[in-house]
């Protein structure tokens, strides 16, 4: 079914109103009467938002927490070594089997479009022909954008022949980790290799830069100068750059303007850079995320992603966007009005600009894509990370639940609570 009208939905400026879909595509937003033969749902003045994106996700590392061991020390190198102990180990059934749970798990949350990161340091790119066929399996219901990602490293493992093999096969977006070369000169010249390799491809890149605590690792640096270099601007991500939140402040007032005229996205993983950074601190100990409200500040794309779900890196999460967004806020201490906004926006419109999804929004002509969330707007989502009422895609329920209400009896005065903290 792709026709759908949703009665009494509330909008962002607080409006409510009624959505009609038509042949997938969002026609009307007003006041519409109910019309006989569309299916129709009552929103009942609950919140309605574009759904959300995940920017920055390991779908052929999820959900294999204990296999082989936990991560004992739960520290980022451990975590590599432990994936490099269960790749030899991995077949396309089983990397397949846990990446559709976690894609059902994503669409029940409201998440209807994935970037994720593929290991591409087995030759034979077991991974990436997997990941492919989830991509194409789900897209009916779940865009899913892969990157070509040297997990073991370009130039520390060799891996340009497999890196160029996986992008032949289809991956659309370059990857790579300059703060795992060997030396910041191999990291540089990893950085131009790929950078080069995606302008002479016209694809986007997206590479994991300097995860870390070192506040030296401004590999950061170096990717926005090939960026400006080769005309690249608006096409390059650097995912995590924690780095620098421990760099010094004269540098990062240099290096944020040099980023602007770049116009790199930030993409920030709060779950897991709360986790594994500053591991090496004793007491006061770093919180490791990048500069988010200067980097919002400088005008700069900031997206957040979930990054993983019970993997060796992680042994949480259940793919919840407003767990990631509900983090952010919290450690980068971004509680003014329009700062909880904008985290808001750092997994739904942000990161959509990022992944350049065609057609998102909640205005007339987007696609048919929404989400009904028991709540009355976009903060107090993130106050409550509640219920998706509504999951609906292409103007098809994709998946929906019941409104959660707490019903109590305190010695016979009953009473029932939603926490919702008031319904203008
Ligand atoms: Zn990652």
């Amino acid at each position: 079914m792709s026709d759908l009208l949703i009665k009494n939905a509330r909008f962002k400026n607080g409006k409510v109103q009624d959505i009609l879909i038509l042949k997938k595509v969002i026609v009307e937003i007003g006041n519409v009467s109910e019309i006989t033969d569309i299916p129709t749902i009552d929103a009942k003045g609950y919140f309605v938002t574009a759904p959300f994106v995940d920017s920055h996700f390991h779908l052929d590392a999820t959900l294999s927490y204990g296999i082989p061991r936990v991560n004992k020390s739960g520290t980022l190198l451990e975590g590599i070594n432990l994936w490099g102990e269960l790749k030899p180990n991995l077949t396309a059934d089983a990397l397949k089997e846990r990446a559709r749970k976690l894609c059902q798990w994503a669409i029940a949350r409201g998440t209807l479009a994935i970037r994720s990161h593929v290991d591409i340091s087995d030759p034979s790119l077991l991974a990436v022909e997997a990941m492919l066929d989830i991509q194409n399996e789900y897209r009916p219901w779940l865009d899913l954008q892969l990157v070509a990602f040297p997990q073991d490293g370009l130039i520390r493992a060799n891996s340009k022949d497999n890196l160029n093999n996986a992008l032949a096969l289809g991956v659309e977006v370059v990857g790579g980790i300059p703060h795992f070369e060997r030396t910041m000169d191999d990291g540089a010249e990893s950085i131009k290799y790929l950078c080069e390799l995606a302008a002479k491809k016209g694809l986007q890149v997206d590479m994991h830069c300097d995860e870390s605590d070192d506040p030296m690792s401004r590999h950061i640096e170096v990717l926005t100068k090939e960026t400006i270099r080769l005309g690249l601007q608006g096409r390059v991500a650097g995912s995590h750059l924690t780095s620098m939140h421990s760099m010094d402040n004269y540098y990062v007032s240099k290096l944020l303007p040099l980023m602007t005229e770049a116009r790199i996205s930030v993409i920030a993983n709060p779950l897991i850079n709360i986790t594994l950074q500053g591991r090496h601190d004793t007491y006061p100990k770093r919180r490791g995320l990048t500069r988010i409200p200067e980097q919002i500040l400088a005008g700069l794309t900031v997206a957040f992603g979930h990054d993983c779900v019970m993997d060796p890196w992680y042994p949480l999460g259940s793919h919840d966007m407003l767990d990631v967004a509900h983090m952010a806020l919290h450690v980068a201490q971004m509680t003014g009005i329009t700062q909880m906004q904008e985290c808001f926006n750092a997994v739904t419109e942000n990161p959509a600009r990022i992944l350049g999804l065609e057609g998102y929004g909640l205005e007339k002509g987007c696609k048919g894509d929404l989400l009904v969330l028991q709540c009355m707007d976009d903060v107090e989502a993130l106050r409550l990370r509640p219920a998706r009422l509504y999951v609906i895609r292409d103007g098809s329920i994709l998946s929906s639940t019941q409104e959660v209400v707490y019903d109590l009896d305190l010695s016979g005065h009953k009473s029932s609570t939603d926490f919702i903290f008031s319904r203008t």
